[in-house]
């Protein structure tokens, strides 16, 4: 069997398991069952899979009536029940996943819209069907029908985004074994309230349920929709412990689940809200440092055909030269004085090229630099910020420290946050390039020192390259496939026109460490 078959396969076992749990639980009750999630489970499989498992939803009441025996109506009422729930989650799966293929995206706000449109849908028909088949008189079924249709609804909201969700939010889940300690702060808040307020429900008490809203919003604005759907997922659980705890058939479960409904609501719209944002900020992130990107190269690119063009001229007219040297000395009586004199031209010509080199340099040192007052911190926040895209999608942690405290540098700011970009994407690529080991992470730091500011950008990784290390800042010195090697000797340039340095070193734990000066604004009298 392919691994695809039995990942399905062991999703449909536990799906099915939850399912007569769930239903088992719920049956536990009596003939309504207050906190049914087992038609909410069908809704959140059939939506995240595709309308294509609704047979899935078919077999699973039929499996639960099976298995509960006595508690069952009998096989008509399975059966409408059984279509009832599967033809709603496909028209719900249907709605949600309107071009056929992905799983709904509930981080979106029109998607929590229309799941709040199919749950009400999905809960009135199988509230309907299952009233209309309880053989009850007009007026109780109404009723039986209404309480249904409530608790399907609340079990839908509170069970299936969990189930559709892609998966725990990154700070709880098995991405990082260690919760931070918010997470557990988060985690205990929850679970504090929500004992205080369905723990003591068994005595109707249940005026503090409002205070539900604070873990929720502070979970849902800080893990977005992921965050919101977990933390849901367990209140939902909270008043069936609680149910199995103390036991209770009370009358109050109807205002309770009015108050965990609009509860649920308002947690999905605000973490809809949190990822539709995040979304939004990283896009434009990523724009960002594609731009970034696009700059650097153009330098580059710049660079490299002005250098060509400068030197293709010279070049050509010292080969020249050196041939014709060549020519008359290997003449059958060669004329040294002669071939002298042209080597001469073609050592005049070499020294144009290097005349020509140190121009560019001069020319970048003396580049309109705009100096002007800068915070260090803000250009180090700027230059990190482009290049967090890069570092997240490599799972490589970028810190900042100790620059809050720092005096004002004279500088161009655009120019040196170029500088750090250069540096840090360095990092960033090299730690990325290595694999992760241990905690990657590109780390800027600064300290004020013999009336300048020193900048030292360090990172984990591999450390610089023997064969660069000696030549790291000449132009075109690279190790990467499709690097360019002139980020660093432009840096370098760019440093130098702040009449401060530029170096670098391995690190002793390893990774390379850069560091450059800055003037200061105000220099002390
Ligand atoms: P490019 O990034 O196009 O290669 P650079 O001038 O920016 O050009 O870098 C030159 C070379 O220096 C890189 O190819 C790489 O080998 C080395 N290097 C720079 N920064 C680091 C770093 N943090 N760790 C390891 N090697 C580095």
């Amino acid at each position: 069997m392919s691994k695809l078959w039995l990942r399905r396969a062991v999703k449909l076992a536990s799906y099915l398991c939850l399912y007569v749990v769930a239903d088992g639980a719920a049956l536990a009750h009596g003939d309504v069952a207050p906190w049914n999630a087992a038609a909410a489970l069908s809704f959140g499989l059939v939506a995240r899979l595709g309308p294509g498992w609704s047979w899935a939803a078919l077999a699973a009441p039929v499996l639960a009536g099976a298995l509960g025996g006595e508690l069952w109506s009998g096989p008509g009422a399975v059966s409408v029940r059984a279509v009832a729930e599967a033809a709603a989650c496909a028209g719900a799966a249907l709605v949600l996943r309107p071009h056929g293929v992905e799983r709904p995206d509930l981080g979106r706000l029109r998607t929590i819209f229309l799941l709040f449109v199919t749950t009400i849908a999905a809960a009135a028909l199988i509230g309907a069907a299952r009233a209309a088949v309880a053989g009850l008189d007009l007026w109780p079924a109404v009723e039986l029908a209404g309480r249904l249709i409530l608790a399907h609804m609340v079990a839908i909201l509170t069970v299936a985004p969990l189930v559709v969700i892609r998966g725990l939010p990154r700070a709880w889940g098995p991405v990082r074994l260690t919760p931070s300690i918010e997470a557990l702060l988060q985690v205990a808040a929850l679970a504090i309230l929500a004992w205080e307020v369905f723990g003591r429900f068994v005595n109707q008490e249940i005026h503090f349920f409002y205070l539900l809203f604070l873990p929720l919003a502070w979970i849902a604005t800080r893990h977005g929709q992921p965050g919101a759907a977990t933390a849901l997922g367990a209140l939902f659980a909270a008043p069936l412990a609680s149910d199995w705890l103390f036991g209770h058939h009370d009358p109050a479960v109807i205002e309770l689940q009015i108050r965990l409904g609009v509860l649920a609501m308002t947690s999905l719209l605000l973490g809809a809200m949190v990822s539709e944002r995040r979304l939004s900020e990283s896009r434009m992130l990523a724009r960002q440092t594609e731009l970034a990107h696009f700059q650097r190269l153009n330098v580059g690119w710049e660079m490299a055909s002005a250098l060509a063009h400068e030197l293709n001229q010279p070049l050509t007219a010292a080969m020249n030269y050196t041939q014709a040297a060549q020519r008359l000395i290997a003449a059958p009586s060669p004329d040294l004085a002669r071939a002298g004199a042209v080597m001469a031209k073609s050592v005049d010509q070499i020294e144009r090229v290097g005349q020509t080199i140190h121009g560019l340099r001069d020319f970048m040192r003396k580049g309109e630099l705009r100096l002007a007052a800068n915070d260090l911190r803000e250009m180090v926040e700027d230059a990190l910020r482009l290049v967090s895209a890069e570092a997240n999608a490599a799972g490589i942690g970028l810190h900042a420290v100790g620059l809050g405290a720092l005096p004002p540098v004279m500088v161009d700011k655009t120019q040196i946050v170029q500088v750090l970009v250069n540096l840090a994407r360095n990092a960033v690529q090299a730690l990325a390039a290595t694999g992760r080991g241990d905690n990657p992470t590109v780390l800027v730091s600064g300290r004020a020192v013999d009336g300048v500011v020193e900048v030292t950008v360090t990172d984990n990784g591999p450390g610089l390259a023997p064969q660069v290390l000696a030549r790291l800042f000449e132009p075109f010195v690279t190790t990467k496939p499709a690097g360019m090697g002139l980020g660093l000797s432009i840096s370098k340039s760019i440093v130098e026109a702040h009449d401060s340095r530029l170096w670098a070193e391995n690190a002793a734990h390893g990774g390379a460490t850069f560091h450059f000066t800055l003037p200061l604004a105000v220099v002390d009298a």
